[in-house]
């Protein structure tokens, strides 16, 4: 038993002198560990993705609303510099809290009671293009580095453990729904304006509906409206940060 354990530790010291090396390293090596990466993006991701349509009701809008729906989202992902690496996929499910989330590797969900609340297209582009803006920083994936830190994530996956592998996915949906912090939120807010406004929406949409959402939370007692905030900074300070975030060059 000691043995074992003394020769995983020599394992995990000579992976991690690897990783290490190969972060220091340009060219091959560097390549094949974002390769590594992101194939342990998308199974983390397709992981999550199967839990979360296991635990919620998937919804089938009629023909017509899928379509915009759809046309939406490819508009909005054309425009995502990580659309040729992910197959990026929207998802409608059954709760009428005002949110959306994205999961690693370009699962995106939305409630419908996101839906019902949107008065246009271009507010619905802004909400999808702040979820899309979180995989294409990959904010999923970097909260779980934090966590466990690459190189065990690397082991795990080199390992092939499948139940390791399910256990991230969970992890992956509890950061999701813990938000990534400020900074990433920040961050989201910019490359979705910057997203939204090279699809043809402008940012007023959604101002529009951060507005809107402000008014009605009042004093913030709706928790169906407040789901949305719940983990953001603070609204003001984001709306005051969208207004000042320069039109992109086309
Ligand atoms: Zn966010």
């Amino acid at each position: 038993m000691k043995v074992r354990h003394r020769v995983k530790s020599i394992f995990l010291w000579v992976f991690l002198t690897f990783v290490a090396l190969a972060f220091s390293l340009p060219g091959n090596t560097a390549s094949f560990l974002t390769d590594l990466e992101l194939n342990l993006e998308k199974q983390i991701g397709q992981n999550s993705y199967e839990s979360i349509i296991a635990q919620m009701t998937v919804v089938e809008l009629p023909e017509a609303e899928t379509e915009r729906l759809n046309n939406i989202f490819n508009r909005l992902v054309q425009v995502c510099s990580r659309r040729k690496e992910l197959k990026f996929s929207l998802t409608v499910v059954e709760d009428d809290s005002v949110n959306a989330f994205a999961l690693p590797a370009g699962y995106i969900f939305v409630h419908t009671g996101l839906l019902t609340y949107v008065q246009s297209d271009g507010e619905l582009a802004g909400v999808l293009a702040h979820e899309i803006a979180h995989v294409d920083r990959k904010h999923g994936m970097n909260a779980i580095k934090r966590q466990l830190g690459l190189g065990l994530l690397l082991q795990i996956f080199l390992k092939d453990a499948g139940d390791q592998v399910a256990r991230i996915g969970n992890l992956a949906i509890n950061l999701t729904q813990l938000g990534y912090g400020r900074e990433a939120e920040y961050e989201a807010d910019r490359y979705g304006v910057y997203f939204m406004e090279r699809a043809g929406y402008p940012r007023t949409e959604i101002l529009n509906f951060w507005h809107r959402l402000v008014g009605e939370s009042g004093g913030g007692e709706n928790p169906a409206i407040l789901q949305l905030f719940s983990t953001q900074p603070p609204t003001a300070e984001r709306i005051k940060r969208i207004k000042e975030i320069p039109t992109p060059t086309q």
